[in-house]
C-alpha cells in the first residue's frame, strides 16, 4: 500500500511563499549553495533558548555565560557553511547582537516556566468542525509550551510585525489546530519576537484563534497539499527573491521541466549551474 506523504508546516509555508522554490528544495532536492545568514542566526538563538529552558525544566539554574556559550558554539558551526549576510550585518556583528538578545530574553523570562520545549507532533489532518479527515498527514514542532498551556512561537526578526501579521501567522494557527485536534480545546497562543534593532527588543504578542479560523487553516493546508501532489510548481516573484538560494535555477526555469534536468554542478561556492538548459 502506498504510504501517505507527510507534510511539515515549514513545507506548507515554503509552498505559500513560492511554489517553484518548494519544488527546487523539496522535490528536486537541489543542495542549497548558500544560506541567508539571518536564518542561520535564528537557528543559533533558538538553540541557546532551547538549552536554557531544558536546563530549567530539569531543575537547573543556568548561568548567562553558559547560555552564551551554547549560542557561540552554534553560531560558529553555522558559519562553517557559506552564509550570505545583509549589507549591514557580519558574523561578528550578529554574534554581538545574539548575545544581547539572549541576555534580554533570559532577563524577561522571570519566574515563568516551560513545561515542554521543541515539542514534536504528527497527526491526520481533519476539519476541526466536522471531523472529516482531509487525507493529509501533518507534522510540526512547537517551540515552547508554558505553564498554563500557552503555546509560544519564537522568532528573530529585523522589524516588528506588519499589520494583521499576528492574525495571519500560519505557524501559530497550526499550533492551535494541532492542539485542538489532539486535546479538544483551543489554546492560548503567543508570538515572542526578538528584534535585531540597534538596541535589541523583545515583543510578546498574545493571541488565540476561533474555530472558524482553524477550519480555514485546515482547508488551506489541504489545498496546499493537493497542489503539491498534483505538481503545481510555478514562480511567485516577490521580495523573497532577493534572498532566494535558487535564484539562478529560477532564471533558467521555462515551465514544467523534468526534475532530472536540474543537476548541481557547482563547487558549493556561489550558485550551481544547470545541466541541460
Ligand atoms: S527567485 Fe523568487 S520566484 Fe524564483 S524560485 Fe526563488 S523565490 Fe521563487
Amino acid at each position: 500500500m502506498e504510504q501517505r506523504r507527510v507534510f511539515s508546516i515549514s513545507q506548507v509555508n515554503c509552498y505559500l511563499g513560492c511554489p517553484l522554490k518548494y519544488r527546487f528544495q523539496y522535490v528536486d532536492k537541489i543542495p542549497r549553495p548558500w544560506r541567508v545568514a539571518a536564518m542561520a542566526f535564528g537557528t543559533s538563538v533558538h538553540a541557546a533558548v532551547e538549552w536554557f529552558h531544558k536546563e530549567r525544566m530539569s531543575g537547573g539554574s543556568p548561568e548567562m555565560a553558559e547560555i552564551l556559550k551554547v549560542f557561540d558554539a552554534d553560531w560558529y558551526a553555522q558559519n562553517t557553511d557559506p552564509l550570505v549576510f545583509s549589507e549591514r550585518e557580519s558574523k561578528d556583528s550578529l554574534a554581538e547582537k545574539g548575545r544581547a538578545m539572549l541576555q534580554l530574553y533570559v532577563e524577561s523570562t522571570n519566574g515563568t516556566r516551560a513545561v515542554a520545549v521543541e515539542q514534536g507532533w504528527e497527526l491526520d489532518l481533519a476539519d476541526p468542525e466536522t471531523g472529516e479527515l482531509l487525507d493529509v498527514r501533518l507534522r510540526g514542532i512547537i517551540d515552547l509550551v508554558e505553564e498554563g498551556g500557552v503555546l509560544v512561537d519564537l522568532k528573530t526578526a529585523g522589524r516588528t510585525l506588519e499589520s494583521g501579521g499576528l492574525e495571519r501567522h500560519l505557524q501559530l494557527s497550526t499550533y492551535a489546530l494541532a492542539y485542538l485536534l489532539i486535546h479538544g480545546s483551543i489554546p492560548k497562543l503567543r508570538l515572542d519576537m526578538l528584534l535585531k534593532t540597534a538596541k535589541p527588543r523583545l515583543e510578546r504578542h498574545e493571541t488565540t484563534r476561533s474555530l472558524e479560523d482553524l477550519v480555514w487553516t485546515a482547508r488551506l493546508i489541504r489545498e496546499v497539499a493537493l497542489a503539491i501532489q498534483t505538481e503545481h510548481f510555478f514562480p511567485n516573484p516577490s521580495w523573497r527573491c532577493t534572498e532566494c538560494e535558487y535564484y539562478a535555477h529560477c532564471q533558467q526555469w521555462r515551465g514544467t521541466w523534468p526534475s532530472e534536468q536540474f543537476i548541481q554542478v557547482g563547487d558549493g561556492e556561489g550558485v550551481g549551474e544547470i545541466a541541460g538548459a
